[in-house]
């Protein structure tokens, strides 16, 4: 399986499972638009696995919680390269506080990027998509999209929700050719869970090695974090996958945390 010439947008991918997701796609020969906040810093991914190839990548500017500027980017996508096949959604944030002390400004903030990045830039490529008569959604799930953890109300309730959005697509786009799936992955070591350790012992009241070894790793088979790479290569995966069989689907990578 290959992404030989297929037309992608990765959003959230200057850095972290974003970034790695879409060197994947642009060593399987995909084109790759780099979606997210900071111009300069998609730039800077998009040229620097350009230089890799086979394939090859270009920065967009992306606020997935904006409708405009997320139409505008997947626009300008189509304007360069003709369409779109695969879409990544993947921009997400981590908050944490106990529910009693979650500010609800916080709590709308994570569920605007989750929630409706993912439903904006859906609504925005499937037209390109049905148009072709086939594509691949992939949205970005979490362990936290089946099981639960303290002080992380806001980012389980979207992950759950992830879920749904992603089964309403398959069902709704299997006439169109389109296909749908989760990745559901488990503590990978990001910007994004650097800053939860600090956060997470101060609420927890207990050392940043025991929110590593007991929070983090206490439930997988082997004490080890997930990869980049390791998401990356599911990722690769769904979006290549060369039937509609494949579809409604979410797949856990976790070292074993979640089991089903
Ligand atoms: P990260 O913080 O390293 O990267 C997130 C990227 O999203 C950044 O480049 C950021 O600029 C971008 N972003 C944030 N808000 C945005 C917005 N409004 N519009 C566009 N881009 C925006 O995080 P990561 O760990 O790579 O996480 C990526 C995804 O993977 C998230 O959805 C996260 O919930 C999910 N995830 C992460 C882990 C983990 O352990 N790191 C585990 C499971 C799921």
């Amino acid at each position: 399986m290959n992404l030989n010439g297929k037309i992608c947008i990765v959003t959230g991918s200057a850095r972290g499972i974003g970034a790695a997701i879409a060197k994947r796609f642009v060593q399987s020969g995909a084109k790759v638009a780099i979606a997210d906040l900071s111009l300069e810093a998609a730039q800077a991914t998009a040229k620097e696995l350009t230089g890799m190839g086979p394939g090859e990548a270009f920065g967009v500017a992306m606020n997935v919680t904006d409708e405009a500027a997320v139409n505008a980017g997947v626009q300008a996508v189509v304007d360069r390269w003709g369409g779109i096949d695969v879409l990544v959604s993947n921009a997400g944030i981590q908050i944490v506080h106990e529910i009693q002390n979650f500010p609800f400004e916080d709590w709308k903030k994570l569920l605007s990027i989750h929630l409706d990045g993912s439903f904006l830039t859906t609504k925005a490529c499937l037209p390109h998509m049905y148009k072709a008569g086939s594509g691949s959604i992939i949205l970005m799930g979490s362990v936290h999209s089946k099981e639960a953890s303290p002080l992380k109300s806001a980012y389980v309730t979207a992950k759950h929700g992830l879920l749904g959005l992603s089964r309403v697509i398959a069902k709704e786009g299997a006439k169109h050719g389109v296909r749908s799936n989760v990745i559901c992955p488990g503590f990978v070591k990001t910007p994004l869970v650097e800053k939860q350790i600090p956060e997470q012992a101060k609420e927890l009241g207990i050392s940043e090695e025991e929110v590593v070894n007991r929070i983090m790793l206490g439930g997988t088979v082997d004490q080890e974090f997930t990869t980049v790479e390791d998401v990356a290569e599911i990722a690769h995966v769904f979006a290549a996958f060369p039937t509609n069989a494949l579809t409604g689907q979410s797949m856990v990578v976790s070292h074993g945390w979640f089991m089903e």
